[in-house]
Protein backbone atom coordinates (compact mmCIF):
# COMPACT_ATOMS: atom_id res chain seq x y z
CA UNK A 1 0.00 0.00 0.00
CA UNK A 2 1.51 3.69 -1.21
CA UNK A 3 2.05 5.68 1.73
CA UNK A 4 -1.02 8.11 0.29
CA UNK A 5 -3.39 5.53 1.03
CA UNK A 6 -4.60 7.63 3.73
CA UNK A 7 -3.71 10.51 3.59
CA UNK A 8 -6.75 12.58 4.45
CA UNK A 9 -5.69 11.97 8.08
CA UNK A 10 -9.21 10.97 8.67
CA UNK A 11 -9.52 8.34 6.36
CA UNK A 12 -9.05 4.99 8.61
CA UNK A 13 -8.74 1.55 6.94
CA UNK A 14 -10.76 -1.15 8.73
CA UNK A 15 -6.69 -2.89 8.89
CA UNK A 16 -5.44 -0.08 11.12
CA UNK A 17 -8.03 0.77 13.17
CA UNK A 18 -7.71 3.65 15.96
CA UNK A 19 -7.04 2.12 19.45
CA UNK A 20 -9.89 1.04 21.18
CA UNK A 21 -11.24 -0.32 18.12
CA UNK A 22 -11.05 -4.38 17.66
CA UNK A 23 -9.40 -5.13 15.18
CA UNK A 24 -10.50 -6.66 11.88
CA UNK A 25 -12.98 -6.05 8.78
CA UNK A 26 -15.64 -4.22 11.47
CA UNK A 27 -17.23 -1.83 8.78
CA UNK A 28 -19.33 -5.23 8.15
CA UNK A 29 -20.82 -4.49 11.29
CA UNK A 30 -21.32 -0.95 9.96
CA UNK A 31 -24.55 -3.27 8.01
CA UNK A 32 -26.37 -4.40 11.25
CA UNK A 33 -27.35 -0.77 11.82
CA UNK A 34 -28.72 0.24 8.33
CA UNK A 35 -32.05 1.75 8.86
CA UNK A 36 -34.63 -0.25 6.80
CA UNK A 37 -36.51 2.81 5.78
CA UNK A 38 -34.09 4.94 4.89
CA UNK A 39 -30.62 3.06 4.82
CA UNK A 40 -29.28 5.57 6.58
CA UNK A 41 -27.15 4.56 10.03
CA UNK A 42 -29.29 3.89 13.31
CA UNK A 43 -27.05 5.92 16.08
CA UNK A 44 -27.23 6.30 19.50
CA UNK A 45 -29.48 6.82 21.26
CA UNK A 46 -30.73 3.64 20.12
CA UNK A 47 -34.47 3.21 20.37
CA UNK A 48 -36.19 -0.49 19.04
CA UNK A 49 -39.57 -2.17 18.98
CA UNK A 50 -41.11 -4.98 21.26
CA UNK A 51 -38.83 -7.66 18.87
CA UNK A 52 -35.71 -5.69 18.59
CA UNK A 53 -36.19 -4.40 15.42
CA UNK A 54 -34.00 -0.61 14.65
CA UNK A 55 -35.06 2.37 13.03
CA UNK A 56 -33.07 5.43 12.34
CA UNK A 57 -33.65 8.70 14.66
CA UNK A 58 -34.96 10.85 11.20
CA UNK A 59 -37.35 8.40 10.18
CA UNK A 60 -38.86 7.34 13.29
CA UNK A 61 -40.93 10.09 14.28
CA UNK A 62 -42.59 9.43 10.98
CA UNK A 63 -43.50 6.20 11.47
CA UNK A 64 -46.80 4.78 13.82
CA UNK A 65 -45.40 1.50 13.81
CA UNK A 66 -42.20 -0.72 13.46
CA UNK A 67 -41.49 -1.25 9.47
CA UNK A 68 -40.29 -4.51 10.13
CA UNK A 69 -42.62 -6.14 12.07
CA UNK A 70 -45.98 -3.47 11.99
CA UNK A 71 -46.00 -3.77 15.78
CA UNK A 72 -45.46 -1.01 18.22
CA UNK A 73 -42.20 0.99 18.45
CA UNK A 74 -42.24 1.67 21.71
CA UNK A 75 -39.31 3.95 24.03
CA UNK A 76 -36.87 0.84 24.22
CA UNK A 77 -33.12 1.90 24.20
CA UNK A 78 -31.01 -0.83 23.37
CA UNK A 79 -27.61 -0.19 24.82
CA UNK A 80 -25.65 -3.08 24.13
CA UNK A 81 -26.06 -2.08 20.23
CA UNK A 82 -24.81 1.47 21.54
CA UNK A 83 -21.69 0.45 22.74
CA UNK A 84 -21.19 -2.15 19.41
CA UNK A 85 -21.89 0.97 17.19
CA UNK A 86 -19.26 3.24 19.31
CA UNK A 87 -16.42 0.48 17.95
CA UNK A 88 -17.83 0.18 14.61
CA UNK A 89 -16.29 1.71 11.73
CA UNK A 90 -18.90 3.39 9.63
CA UNK A 91 -19.03 4.28 5.62
CA UNK A 92 -18.73 7.95 5.13
CA UNK A 93 -22.54 9.07 3.62
CA UNK A 94 -20.44 10.25 0.39
CA UNK A 95 -18.83 6.79 -0.08
CA UNK A 96 -20.44 6.02 -3.17
CA UNK A 97 -19.80 9.62 -5.18
CA UNK A 98 -15.42 8.26 -4.38
CA UNK A 99 -15.03 8.93 -0.21
CA UNK A 100 -13.26 5.67 1.30
CA UNK A 101 -12.91 7.64 4.71
CA UNK A 102 -14.48 5.13 7.51
CA UNK A 103 -15.34 6.95 10.71
CA UNK A 104 -16.45 6.13 14.72
CA UNK A 105 -19.75 7.54 14.57
CA UNK A 106 -19.01 10.14 17.04
CA UNK A 107 -16.78 11.80 14.10
CA UNK A 108 -19.13 10.57 11.21
CA UNK A 109 -20.60 14.50 11.01
CA UNK A 110 -18.22 16.33 11.43
CA UNK A 111 -16.24 14.80 8.56
CA UNK A 112 -19.08 14.38 6.43
CA UNK A 113 -19.68 17.97 6.50
CA UNK A 114 -16.59 18.88 4.54
CA UNK A 115 -16.07 15.69 3.00
CA UNK A 116 -14.59 16.41 -0.29
CA UNK A 117 -17.54 14.38 -1.55
CA UNK A 118 -19.81 16.17 -0.82
CA UNK A 119 -22.37 17.41 -3.60
CA UNK A 120 -22.08 21.37 -4.33
CA UNK A 121 -25.30 23.01 -3.82
CA UNK A 122 -26.25 26.10 -6.33
CA UNK A 123 -24.04 28.84 -4.98
CA UNK A 124 -26.95 31.50 -5.71
CA UNK A 125 -28.09 33.06 -2.70
CA UNK A 126 -31.32 33.01 -1.36
CA UNK A 127 -31.59 29.05 -1.28
CA UNK A 128 -34.49 29.00 -3.64
CA UNK A 129 -33.02 27.02 -6.29
CA UNK A 130 -32.30 23.65 -4.98
CA UNK A 131 -29.82 22.00 -7.64
CA UNK A 132 -26.86 20.04 -6.30
CA UNK A 133 -24.20 18.02 -8.07
CA UNK A 134 -20.34 18.14 -8.86
CA UNK A 135 -18.05 21.05 -8.88
CA UNK A 136 -17.68 20.41 -12.39
CA UNK A 137 -21.16 21.18 -12.97
CA UNK A 138 -21.75 24.31 -11.27
CA UNK A 139 -21.11 26.62 -14.36
CA UNK A 140 -22.83 24.87 -17.00
CA UNK A 141 -25.54 24.80 -14.17
CA UNK A 142 -25.46 28.52 -13.66
CA UNK A 143 -25.01 29.31 -17.53
CA UNK A 144 -28.10 27.75 -18.30
CA UNK A 145 -30.37 28.37 -15.08
CA UNK A 146 -28.73 31.55 -13.81
CA UNK A 147 -28.55 33.33 -17.23
CA UNK A 148 -29.62 36.83 -15.71
CA UNK A 149 -26.38 36.97 -14.18
CA UNK A 150 -23.70 39.07 -15.65
CA UNK A 151 -20.18 37.89 -15.50
CA UNK A 152 -17.28 40.57 -15.59
CA UNK A 153 -13.55 39.16 -16.61
CA UNK A 154 -10.51 40.62 -14.92
CA UNK A 155 -8.55 40.68 -12.02
CA UNK A 156 -9.82 44.40 -10.81
CA UNK A 157 -13.31 45.04 -11.39
CA UNK A 158 -16.84 47.32 -10.34
CA UNK A 159 -19.40 45.16 -8.84
CA UNK A 160 -22.55 47.50 -9.19
CA UNK A 161 -25.21 47.04 -6.90
CA UNK A 162 -28.43 49.10 -7.82
CA UNK A 163 -31.35 50.60 -5.86
CA UNK A 164 -29.80 49.77 -2.49
CA UNK A 165 -32.34 51.48 -1.23
CA UNK A 166 -35.28 48.44 -1.89
CA UNK A 167 -37.08 47.75 0.93
CA UNK A 168 -36.56 44.34 2.77
CA UNK A 169 -33.70 41.37 2.32
CA UNK A 170 -32.06 41.51 -1.24
CA UNK A 171 -29.28 40.37 -2.68
CA UNK A 172 -27.04 41.06 -5.78
CA UNK A 173 -24.83 39.01 -7.49
CA UNK A 174 -22.51 38.89 -9.75
CA UNK A 175 -19.56 36.68 -11.65
CA UNK A 176 -15.86 37.66 -12.12
CA UNK A 177 -13.53 35.85 -14.07
CA UNK A 178 -9.89 36.02 -13.85
CA UNK A 179 -6.74 33.32 -13.08
CA UNK A 180 -8.71 30.48 -15.67
CA UNK A 181 -11.51 30.71 -12.12
CA UNK A 182 -14.90 31.96 -11.55
CA UNK A 183 -15.68 33.73 -8.50
CA UNK A 184 -19.49 35.06 -7.51
CA UNK A 185 -19.62 38.29 -5.55
CA UNK A 186 -22.58 38.82 -3.85
CA UNK A 187 -24.07 41.78 -1.56
CA UNK A 188 -26.82 40.70 0.73
CA UNK A 189 -28.96 43.17 2.71
CA UNK A 190 -30.59 41.92 5.56
CA UNK A 191 -33.49 43.69 7.97
CA UNK A 192 -33.43 43.10 11.30
CA UNK A 193 -36.80 43.28 13.56
CA UNK A 194 -35.96 46.97 14.85
CA UNK A 195 -35.92 48.03 10.79
CA UNK A 196 -32.58 48.18 11.18
CA UNK A 197 -30.56 47.65 7.71
CA UNK A 198 -27.57 45.79 7.20
CA UNK A 199 -24.99 45.01 3.81
CA UNK A 200 -22.98 42.17 3.97
CA UNK A 201 -20.45 41.88 1.13
CA UNK A 202 -18.38 38.46 -0.12
CA UNK A 203 -16.42 36.73 -2.55
CA UNK A 204 -16.75 32.80 -3.33
CA UNK A 205 -14.96 30.77 -5.59
CA UNK A 206 -16.78 28.31 -7.65
CA UNK A 207 -14.24 25.71 -6.35
CA UNK A 208 -12.22 23.73 -3.94
CA UNK A 209 -11.53 24.92 -0.64
CA UNK A 210 -8.20 24.25 -1.21
CA UNK A 211 -8.52 26.19 -4.54
CA UNK A 212 -9.56 28.49 -2.45
CA UNK A 213 -6.53 28.91 -0.63
CA UNK A 214 -4.67 30.21 -3.14
CA UNK A 215 -6.65 33.45 -3.80
CA UNK A 216 -7.33 36.56 -1.86
CA UNK A 217 -9.53 39.38 -2.42
CA UNK A 218 -10.33 42.79 -1.83
CA UNK A 219 -13.44 44.90 -1.36
CA UNK A 220 -13.15 48.79 -1.01
CA UNK A 221 -16.18 51.66 -0.97
CA UNK A 222 -14.69 54.39 -2.13
CA UNK A 223 -15.55 57.71 -1.58
CA UNK A 224 -15.38 61.77 -1.53
CA UNK A 225 -12.46 61.50 1.22
CA UNK A 226 -13.34 58.32 2.51
CA UNK A 227 -12.13 54.80 1.87
CA UNK A 228 -13.95 50.87 3.30
CA UNK A 229 -11.62 47.87 2.89
CA UNK A 230 -12.26 44.41 3.70
CA UNK A 231 -9.47 41.84 2.77
CA UNK A 232 -9.68 38.11 3.09
CA UNK A 233 -9.50 34.53 1.56
CA UNK A 234 -12.90 33.95 -1.47
CA UNK A 235 -15.09 31.31 0.56
CA UNK A 236 -15.34 27.99 -1.85
CA UNK A 237 -19.17 27.20 -2.63
CA UNK A 238 -18.74 23.97 -1.09
CA UNK A 239 -18.82 26.22 2.38
CA UNK A 240 -21.36 28.68 1.08
CA UNK A 241 -21.02 32.15 1.94
CA UNK A 242 -24.64 31.72 4.91
CA UNK A 243 -22.13 31.16 7.83
CA UNK A 244 -19.55 34.22 7.09
CA UNK A 245 -22.72 36.50 6.61
CA UNK A 246 -24.29 35.20 9.74
CA UNK A 247 -20.93 35.43 11.56
CA UNK A 248 -19.93 38.83 9.93
CA UNK A 249 -16.50 37.49 8.35
CA UNK A 250 -17.18 39.88 5.42
CA UNK A 251 -17.04 43.13 4.67
CA UNK A 252 -20.17 44.49 7.15
CA UNK A 253 -21.83 48.04 6.64
CA UNK A 254 -25.03 49.65 7.85
CA UNK A 255 -27.27 52.08 5.39
CA UNK A 256 -25.59 55.09 6.91
CA UNK A 257 -22.21 53.86 5.46
CA UNK A 258 -23.95 52.86 2.39
CA UNK A 259 -25.71 56.13 1.82
CA UNK A 260 -21.99 57.75 2.08
CA UNK A 261 -20.75 55.68 -0.72
CA UNK A 262 -24.52 55.13 -3.07
CA UNK A 263 -24.50 57.30 -5.87
CA UNK A 264 -27.92 57.78 -6.81
CA UNK A 265 -29.21 54.75 -4.79
CA UNK A 266 -26.48 52.62 -6.53
CA UNK A 267 -23.55 51.91 -4.71
CA UNK A 268 -20.22 50.57 -6.40
CA UNK A 269 -17.82 47.61 -4.89
CA UNK A 270 -14.06 47.28 -5.76
CA UNK A 271 -13.66 44.06 -6.50
CA UNK A 272 -9.74 43.05 -6.90
CA UNK A 273 -8.51 39.42 -6.80
CA UNK A 274 -5.19 38.04 -6.64
CA UNK A 275 -3.28 35.54 -6.16
CA UNK A 276 -1.19 34.25 -3.47
ZN1 LIG B 1 -34.13 5.91 8.55
ZN1 LIG C 1 -40.29 -4.63 14.95
ZN1 LIG D 1 -16.32 11.51 3.08
ZN1 LIG E 1 -29.22 27.26 -9.19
Amino acid sequence: MSAFASKSGRAVHPQSPPSGAPPGGNTELASLFECPVCFDYVLPPILQCQSGHLVCANCRPKLTCCPTCRGPLGNIRNLAMEKVASTVMFPCKYSSSGCSATLLHTDKTEHEDTCEFRPYMCPCPGASCKWQGSLEQVMPHLMSVHKSITTLQGEDIVFLATDINLPGAVDWVMMQSCFGHHFMLVLEKQEKFDGHQQFFAIVQLIGSRKQAENFAYRLELNGPRRRLTWEATPRSIHEGVQSAIMNSDCLVFDTSIAQLFADNGNLGINVTISMC
